[in-house]
């Protein structure tokens, strides 16, 4: 009855293992939950005070598919401001989330068997929403470059099918950050070979110190019209349940993505469009700098705590978003242990729960989440301590 796309299609293993940790908490089980992707914060009081506007307004009709037209002024202002990456409001669709976005845009950009270049280990959906597209993801390991994909390896991975070059920058899960002369040297790869260039930039606003965010279509105008610019509220505002993310895009793929979007969801929601509208209009940036000082406050935590428990290894440190990347493994120690095994085991033995990155293609990876309050990052550091100890790792 099921579709061989679809019949192929799993779970997503993050929101499940995240469903199975919350139920165990239900149950009032002693855990450390590190598991998930969003931040502890609350939604800006002026985004909220936003959505109870609208509908005091009565603003509870269908909007334009691609988002109100005050949304899509301020989100290219923001680009333009903000990400010095110049943008036109007819550039910008907004969506259910980013996620929304990256799913609609393969259909947009592909034809069945076009190849979308992917840097590995990469976000648990990506490969998922390229095959639903037609597409055929093609992976890049990273691994042995420090999770930084180099021109040299793209160029190698290049075909004649080749449509799109997927980034993701701030990485979930490894927490790298690509610098300017990095992303310049992948531009030139991609304008070399005609490549669209998907640019997830959904963790933009959350880089921490020592590093520097570098929007991909801010390189210049002759790459900027062949960049998508993904980006969203889930992560900058803490705004997950929300649902509003965008895609800034050159105006023709643009008016496509809006044309399927019409044609499948809609606009989303006009209350969550309001309260969006709402926290790039409001003073919203004194907020946003003392949570960003609070993260890099946890993000260091957790560093130099997972640092001191060999024989856990951060491959490359957390430069950002809110995730560390840790191999395990000095873990493995038995035939077939992977990083499942070891999360069963800390889950089980250490009252800690991470993410395996078995689905990230990073099978001897956990990731651990640092967007919760920095005495939990501190007590499942300590927990994790005492189980290396009792199995004397
Ligand atoms: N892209 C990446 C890399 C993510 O990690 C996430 C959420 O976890 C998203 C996109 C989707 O975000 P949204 O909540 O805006 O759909």
């Amino acid at each position: 009855m099921i579709s061989s796309r679809a019949g192929s299609l799993p779970a997503s293993s993050t929101a499940a293992l995240d469903a199975h940790v919350k139920a165990l908490l239900a149950e009032g089980a002693d855990i450390v939950n590190l598991t998930g992707g969003e931040l502890d914060f609350p939604t800006p009081e002026q985004a909220s005070e936003g959505a109870r506007r609208a509908i005091a307004e009565g603003r509870t009709r269908y909007t334009p598919v691609a988002g109100v037209g005050h949304l899509r002024e301020a989100v290219a202002r923001r680009l333009t401001t903000r990400w010095n990456s110049p943008h036109e409001p007819a550039q910008i669709v907004t969506t259910n989330g980013a996620k929304q976005a990256l799913a609609q845009i393969f259909t947009v950009l592909c034809e069945p068997g076009d190849e979308v270049i992917l840097p590995a280990p990469y976000w648990v959906s990506f490969p998922h929403m390229i095959r639903l597209a037609g597409a055929v993801p093609v992976e890049v390991d990273t691994s042995a470059t420090g999770f930084r994909l180099t021109p040299e390896a793209l160029r190698e991975a290049v075909t004649p099918r080749t449509k799109v070059l997927l980034l993701n920058n701030p990485s979930n899960p490894t927490g790298v950050v690509l610098d300017r002369g990095e992303l310049a040297a992948l531009a030139h790869v991609a304008l070399e070979h005609g490549l669209v260039v998907v640019s997830d930039e959904i963790y933009g606003d959350l880089v921490h110190e020592g590093a520097e965010f570098t929007s991909f279509a801010s390189l210049g105008p002759e790459i900027a019209e062949r960049t998508v610019t993904v980006g969203g509220f889930s992560k900058t505002y803490a705004m997950t349940g929300w649902r509003i993310g965008f895609a800034a895009a050159p105006p023709p793929v643009a008016a496509a993505l809006s044309a399927v979007q019409g044609h499948t969801s809609s606009a989303p929601s006009s209350i969550s469009q309001y309260a969006a509208l709402a926290a790039l209009e409001g003073d919203t940036d004194t907020e946003l700098d003392r949570r960003a000082a609070e993260l890099n406050r946890r993000r260091a935590i957790m560093r130099d705590g997972v640092r001191g428990l060999p024989p856990l290894r951060l491959t490359a440190p957390p430069q950002g978003g809110f995730f560390a990347f840790v191999d395990v493994r000095g873990l493995c120690t038995g035939p077939g242990d992977d990083a499942g095994t070891v999360a069963g085991n800390l889950l089980e033995h250490a009252g800690v729960a991470v993410m395996p990155g078995n689905d990230f293609a990073a099978p001897h990876h956990v990731r651990l989440s640092y967007a919760v309050a920095a005495e939990d990052i501190a007590l499942a550091l300590d927990r994790i301590g005492s189980y290396l100890k009792a199995v004397d790792a």
